[in-house]
This record gives C-alpha cells, structure tokens and sequence, in this order.
C-alpha cells in the first residue's frame, strides 16, 4: 500500500504561504474555496498559471459541504428543457467517477411512478432514455423500466398502494466537501496556494481601473495584507453579490439564493436500500439516500434573503420533509423526534422576473465588470470543471497565454487508483488490515470512502503510535494533510461525522481535542470555545426554529 507521495497542506504552513502571497504578483487571485473556486485553482495551476485562493471560512464552509452530494445529470431539467445543462454535466460524472473512483461512487436511482404522479411509464421511458443518450450512458448503466413488484423488491418501503412501476437508472454520489477540498490539495500539488480563514474586504485597482489584486484579512491573527494579481476572479458562491456591490459593478443580472434543506434519521428508523428519487404532492420532487448508516432526505427550495452564513432549519422545512417522506414511505411514521441530523445550503441561482425557486436555471453564468473583475456563479457541483475551464481558457486568452485544458484526465488527491476495481482491492486490504485491530469493515469503508489511498498514512499512524481509536489517526492525518483549524472543519467537512455519524460525535470529542490542541496551541480557553462552538452546532442539528 506504499508509494504515493502526499504534500502537507497545514496551518504551519500558513506563514509560508502569507509571505509567498505579499511578495509576488499572481497571474489570478481567486475569491472563494467552494468547488467552483477549486476547480478554477487546479485547472490553472495545470496550466502553469500562479495561483493564489481565499476563502473566509473553511474550505467548502459554504454551499459545497451543503449540496444532495450526487453527482448527477439533473434529470428534472429536462422537463425544463435544459438540454445542453444535462449533456454537459451527465458527461461529467464518467470524468469525476474516472479521476477520484474513492469519492464518487456509482448510485442506481429509483425513480418510482405512481397514480396521479409527475410521470408517465412512456413518458419517464422516453425520458431516462433522453438522458442516457444526452451522457453518453451505456453498456449495464443504461435504465431500466421495472415493473411494481420489481420496484417493490428493489425498495420494499416504497408505498405500495399508488405504486405502478419504477425507472431504474445511474446517477453518482459523493462526499461535497471532501471532493472541493482534494481538488484544492491536487491543485496545491501544482503550486496553487490558498489560505481558508481568510476574507477579503476589498478589491484594489491599478491607474486603469482594472481590477489587480484584493485587501484580505486573516481572521486567525487579524493580520491585514495585499494580494496582487493580472486577473481577480470572483467566485463566492452566495457571497458573489457582495463582491461585486465593492466593485461598483452589481448591475443587470441578480443572484436569487433558494435554501435546500435535507434532514438525516438513522438506519433503525428509516432503513432504506435504495437511493429514491420521488414525487411530491407539490409537483417537486425529493431524493432519499441510502449511506453508511443513516438515510437523507431532500430537498426543500425556498427563496431566501437572511444571514448568508449557515443558514438555519425552520420547522416549516422539516415540516414539509416529514409531509413528503411519510407519504412515500408510510410505514417508517417518522416524526421530528426521529431526526439524527440536518443541514442546509443556499443555492446561488441567477434571478429570472417571476420564475418560482424550482423553476429557475441551474445553468452557470459568467459577469465581467468594466473593471475586468470576473465573476462566476451558479452551476452544479457536478459541472465543476467545465465552469473552471470556462474562466481559464478566458483569463489565458486574455494573458496571451497558450495552454489547453487536462483536468479531464488529472487524478483527483487520494484517488490513484488504476480503475474503479482497484478500489474495492484496496479496501478487502484495508478491512482484513483493521480486522487484525477488530475493527469492523463499515469503519474501513468510510475511511477508504473518505480518504481513498491516504488511507495508508491514517493506518500507518494508527499502527506505528499505538492509537486505541482510529479518530485519533484521523485527526492527525487532517491536520498534517487538510488544514484544519478548528473542531468543526474536523467534525463537520474533513469526516462528515457531524451530519452522518452524530451519535458519536460526543463520544471522540476528548481524543481529537488531545491531538488537536497540541498541534494548533490552544490554551485551555480556546478549549472551552471549540468544544463549546462544536458542542453548539452539534445541538443545532436537531434544534429547529
Ligand atoms: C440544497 C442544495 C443541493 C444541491 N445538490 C447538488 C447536487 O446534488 N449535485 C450538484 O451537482 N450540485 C448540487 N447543488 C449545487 C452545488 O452545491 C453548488 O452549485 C456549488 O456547491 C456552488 O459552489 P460555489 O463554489 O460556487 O459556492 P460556495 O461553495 O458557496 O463557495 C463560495 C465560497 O466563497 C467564500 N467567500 C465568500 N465571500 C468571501 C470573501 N469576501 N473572502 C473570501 N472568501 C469568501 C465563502 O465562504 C464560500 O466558501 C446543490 C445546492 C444546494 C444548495
């Protein structure tokens, strides 16, 4: 299991970077550590462009932790007659299966029919037929129309009352956060350096008035410094909107943030098999997916206009999830007391005069002020690395620079596997390798899961130190490898515990703070304040408003 070479992307390195950032000036400075900022760092980098990234929160605090975490073609566009929205991005997920195999993994998705339903068996035939053909599916991923039995074996809690039959087709699921931040590690590989905890208050102007560099602020020490840049592009996600308000240039098109919520119940409660893509009495339609454990249900789309930052679970959300998962799957009975978890996202659309939230366009847009500031917003997590190609194939234009795009074929950080099989090689390696520790295989599934081939270095540590509990190898790998600052990156981003695994949340606490405060120096108040923050959002997941 040796071999592969894993840069440390840490917070000792933060003052190394700083000065890297003071120093020279970069050919882009990019706004945002989401997914869309990341696939820009590593696609330029690629390219041999220097690269500096700031994100003001963690990486992939924003929408990129918050999302479904499929990676999907959106199959529900085509009734919005997106054609060329879903051909682009359901071609994407081959490339994002084929360069990280670990993170994005092969999800079949029911797609019940039911009397009175959205769909049609011809119609939803034709469609999934549609959209094969728009991905270039093929082979055994090509749908299937099932019969009611065969969907009922497939889901036995589905409704059987109103059920006629299923379709039966491919989709992807992944690890959202996880995925933005080995993006931003590989592009690190290629000499991208970006710093979370970092906001930047302003944008600077050379004589021109073009836009070449930004004023930031590292929130860990309140240190002020400049960044200066050919090119600043601008990808904040919902914060967009407030970037280019500081460049004078928020004029014509709008973004309109919708809110999606999903909530978690754990396995007992709601044990579903299959990932289901089902109708609401609304006309919408919701996911309920099957992972390690626990079932997610989602999402609602609400127009939204408070606190960009975590935006919260109302209990009219969780209302109208309870409503819609009930009806599909009576049987379970869940009430709010069965919620494990939840957690909510803001979708930073672009605004269409008298469109519904649903009806608005996923499709990503691109700004360009007078100031030559670019912004790029909007899109799918899924289309990721065309939006990136998109911004550099113009910021190379624009810097007479001649390079083409390969981030079609660059692996993914932790995803060096030759093929998807070898994935499941590594993790028969990984389970008879913890089963030594008696440690059960669900545990060497999430790590292979999370952490793909840097799975070694977690067990290595696990071995060589004696660890008593895996966790402890984990938050030493994350914070040597993936620039944790606080206990929340750790519980919430790095691991996912905190919407997945949150009954043993309380129970790790002490052994990562252990680790983690030797290595960031916390003295025992900033104990108390990251245990108390943790404990906080731990609480936040169930407590509705
Ligand atoms: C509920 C929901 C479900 C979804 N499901 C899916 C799905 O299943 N599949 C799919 O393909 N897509 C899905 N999407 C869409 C996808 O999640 C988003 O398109 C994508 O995550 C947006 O990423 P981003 O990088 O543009 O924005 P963000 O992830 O929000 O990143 C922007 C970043 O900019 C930072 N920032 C803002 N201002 C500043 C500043 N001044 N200085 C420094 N940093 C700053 C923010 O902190 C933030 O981290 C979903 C979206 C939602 C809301």
């Amino acid at each position: 299991m040796a071999g592969i070479k894993h840069n440390k992307f840490n917070t000792s390195k933060r003052e190394e970077i700083k000065n890297s950032f003071k120093k020279k000036e970069f050919d882009i400075v990019i706004i945002g550590g989401g997914i869309t900022g990341a696939g820009i760092a590593l696609d330029a980098a690629n390219r041999g462009l220097s690269v500096a990234l700031i994100e003001k929160q963690d990486y992939a605090a924003g929408t990129s932790s918050r999302s479904t975490k499929l990676i999907h073609g959106g199959l529900r566009y085509l009734k919005q007659l997106e054609i060329k929205l879903v051909s682009d991005v359901g071609k994407e997920r081959a490339i994002a299966y084929k360069n990280a195999p670990h993170l994005v993994v092969p999800e079949k998705m029911l797609l019940p029919l039911i009397k009175g339903g959205s769909l049609g068996k011809f119609s939803t035939n034709i469609a999934l037929w549609f959209y094969d053909r728009l991905a270039g599916v093929t082979g055994k991923d090509k749908r299937r129309m099932l019969s009611k039995a065969e969907t009922l074996a497939k889901e036995p809690l589905l409704r059987d009352d109103i059920l006629l039959g299923g379709g039966y087709y491919a989709e992807y699921r992944t690890d959202d956060a996880r995925l933005t931040l080995e993006i931003l590690k590989t592009a690190y590989h290629y000499g991208a350096l970006s710093l979370n905890y970092c906001e930047v208050s302003e944008l600077t102007y050379d004589g021109n008035k073009n836009a070449s560099g930004v004023v930031c602020k590292d929130l860990l020490n309140d240190e002020v410094f400049e960044i200066k840049a050919k090119k600043v592009i601008n990808a904040a996600g919902p914060w967009c909107d407030i970037i280019r308000k500081g460049d004078n240039s928020l004029t014509g098109k709008r973004l309109h943030l919708t809110k999606g919520v999903h909530l978690v119940f754990s396995k007992d409660k709601f044990p579903l098999e299959q990932s289901v893509y089902f109708d609401v009495a609304d006309g919408r339609m919701l996911f309920a997916i099957p992972r390690l454990g626990v079932t997610y249900v989602g999402t609602t789309d609400t127009n939204y206009d408070a606190k960009l930052e975590d935006p919260n679970v109302t209990l009219e959300d969780v209302d109208y999830l309870l409503k819609a998962v009930n009806s599909m799957f009576p049987k379970q009975d869940l009430t709010v007391n069965d919620i494990v978890s939840s957690w909510s996202g803001l979708r930073p659309l672009i605004h269409e005069e008298g469109k519904d939230p649903s009806e608005l366009s996923r499709k990503d847009e691109v700004f360009i002020s007078d100031s030559n500031l670019i912004t790029i917003t909007g899109g799918k997590l899924t289309g990721y690395r065309l939006m990136a190609k998109k911004i550099v194939d113009l910021v190379s234009k624009d810097l007479n620079l001649k390079n083409t795009c390969k981030t079609d074929s660059i692996t993914i950080n932790g995803g060096e596997f030759k093929n998807p099989d070898e994935v499941f090689q590594y993790l028969n390696n990984v389970k008879t390798k913890l089963r030594t520790a008696k440690i059960n295989d669900h545990k060497a599934e999430y790590l292979v899961r999370n952490y793909g081939k840097q799975t070694e270095l977690i067990l290595d540590d696990f071995y060589s130190k004696k660890r008593t509990n895996i966790v402890e190898s984990e938050i030493w790998f994350c914070l040597n490898y993936e620039a944790v600052c606080t206990l929340e990156d750790f519980f919430n981003r790095r691991t996912g515990k905190l919407n997945f695994d949150p009954l043993n949340v309380m129970s790790e606490i002490d052994l990562v703070v252990t680790i983690a405060k030797e290595y960031l120096n916390w003295n025992e108040i900033e104990v108390d304040r990251q245990i108390k923050a943790l404990k906080n959002k731990l609480a936040g997941k169930t407590d509705f408003i």
